[in-house]
């Protein structure tokens, strides 16, 4: 039987929630497999008031709502690239009420978005593994900004990824050869808000 969407979201949480390495099923928080929505503040969660506009408005159904029981994330938004990726519409900015995300344009994306960055994993990746693929590049919103194809179609991401996790949705490995980790807001490559 199909796994309904909200099932495919735990599945792919439990996944998000596994720290490389513990092994035997002992699991840790890893925020750095979630991603915050657009131009997230760097005190996104002491802004965000919760309303849930931007998960209504999103036009790609990226973003979820931490739930009741998530302590100090609860009711705050949140992506798992593997899910959905964001298609950087910039939608969930402009109507955020309270600063916690800031409002941009489309055009804005490649300069003011940094929600984390691409890596691949070459011992996964099709296209390194002599099956020429491309996936990535193809769901990525920049090609040939964010993300390059060279020989046989082997992927390097490049700085200007945006970290928006089109690639790793789309990537037809299980699990995916390309994924995305957030950035720290005030890291060097942050690119949002102050
Ligand atoms: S930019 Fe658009 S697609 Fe991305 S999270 Fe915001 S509303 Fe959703
Ligand atoms: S719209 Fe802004 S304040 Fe409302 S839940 Fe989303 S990030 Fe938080
Ligand atoms: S490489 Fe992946 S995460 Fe980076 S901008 Fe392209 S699709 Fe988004």
């Amino acid at each position: 039987m199909a796994l309904s969407r909200r099932e495919a979201l735990a599945s792919m949480l439990a996944g998000a929630f596994l720290l490389p390495g513990t092994g035997c099923g002992a699991a840790q928080a890893d925020p750095s497999r979630t991603l915050l929505p657009p131009t997230a503040s760097e005190d996104f969660l002491a802004r965000c008031i919760r309303c849930g506009r931007c998960a209504e408005v999103c036009t790609a159904g990226c973003i979820e709502l931490h739930p009741p029981w998530a302590g100090a994330e609860a009711g705050s938004p949140f992506i798992v690239p593997r899910v959905a990726g964001c298609n950087t519409c910039t939608m969930c900015t402009q109507v955020c009420p309270s600063g916690a995300l800031t409002p941009i344009e489309p055009e804005d994306v490649l300069d003011a978005v940094d929600m984390g960055l691409a890596y691949v994993d070459e011992g996964l990746c099709l296209s390194f593994l002599g099956r020429v693929c491309g996936v990535c590049h193809d769901a990525c919103p920049f090609p040939g900004e964010a993300i390059v194809l060279g020989h046989h179609a082997q992927p390097q991401v490049l700085g200007a990824c945006v970290g928006c996790g089109r690639c790793e949705e789309r990537c037809p490995q299980i699990p995916a050869a390309i994924r995305v980790f957030r950035q720290d807001p005030g890291s060097p490559r942050w690119k949002g808000p102050a």
